[in-house]
């Protein structure tokens, strides 16, 4: 079937296929990009291109990933060489051969992968000046969550630590096609510029998903986990943190504390 039109098009729920069919929205989640003329722009999941036509009438260097190759000749027909079509999982391409100069990121991203895509986004952080994603509304709230409540995870560490998000608005099921089960939540990031330095940030990383590991249990027992040849009496002797504390009610900056006194480990 040629892939034209969004009610006779088949979706396929395993890319994530819900296309916004609100021309408001694509103006809105456009338009929070504030693009400059000419700007680099990477586009994740064009779908029928809806979005693309948008971004198109303020930027001609847009690349656009696109998994789904029933959608190739659509989107090939309908934009030329206006876009760079990227034919492959945006997840299985190397991103650091494609960036070459500060780019932002614009995209109704498909659900399945928002977790590895937001991973990969930060690992490569310093090449965005700006990304403005729709994404399921709880990820959005994990992202901004404050500390100490249940939504306040390694996800939200790893985000604020290289961006400032900040959640913009909510899109009811209606809005697209077909409509998915959840509600979804416009988010912008835009880079930190106090962002701390910290040694051996894998370790780092690290550290945070182990004391998160298990919510409910003390921090102490999540580092036995992580250095299961290191007594507590040896932790509790290396930090000022209370060890008795709980993952998800340590800041920033608590942690980089406690990175830093359990480097010799
Ligand atoms: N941008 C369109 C819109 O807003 O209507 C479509 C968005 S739809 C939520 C997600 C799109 O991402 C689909 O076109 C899907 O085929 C594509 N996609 C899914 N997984 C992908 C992946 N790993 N790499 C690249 N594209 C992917």
């Amino acid at each position: 079937m040629t892939a034209n039109n969004p009610k006779t098009f088949h979706h396929k729920k395993k890319f994530g296929q819900n296309f916004l069919s609100d021309k408001n929205i694509i103006k809105k989640i456009v338009a929070q990009a504030n693009l400059n003329e000419n700007e680099a722009v990477w586009e994740i999941g064009p779908g029928l291109g809806i979005l693309t036509e948008e971004i198109l009438k303020f930027t001609n260097d847009l690349t656009v990933f696109e998994i789904d190759r029933e959608l190739y000749p659509h989107l090939e027909t309908k934009f030329a060489d206006k876009i760079k079509l990227v034919k492959a999982d945006v997840l299985r391409t190397d991103w650091s051969e494609l960036l070459s100069q500060k780019t932002k990121i614009i995209a109704n991203i498909p659900y399945q992968i928002t977790s590895p895509l937001l991973f990969r986004i930060s690992e490569h952080a310093d090449f965005f000046s700006k990304i403005v994603l729709m994404m399921q509304k709880e990820v959005a709230d994990r992202i901004t969550a404050s500390r100490g409540t249940k939504d306040y995870g390694a996800l939200t560490l790893k985000m604020n630590y290289h961006f400032v998000p900040q959640k913009l608005f909510t899109v009811k099921p209606h809005l697209f096609y077909p409509p998915p089960k959840v509600e979804s939540t416009v988010i912008e990031f835009i880079p930190r510029k106090d962002k701390p330095s910290i040694e051996n940030i894998e370790a780092y990383w690290k550290l945070i998903e182990f004391c998160f590991r298990n919510r409910r249990k003390m921090l102490r027992r999540n580092l036995r986990t992580l250095f299961p040849d290191t007594s507590s009496e040896v932790f509790e002797t290396l930090t000022s943190i209370d060890l008795s504390r709980r993952g998800e009610t340590l800041s920033e900056e608590e942690f980089i504390i406690l990175h830093n006194s359990l480097s010799s480990i």
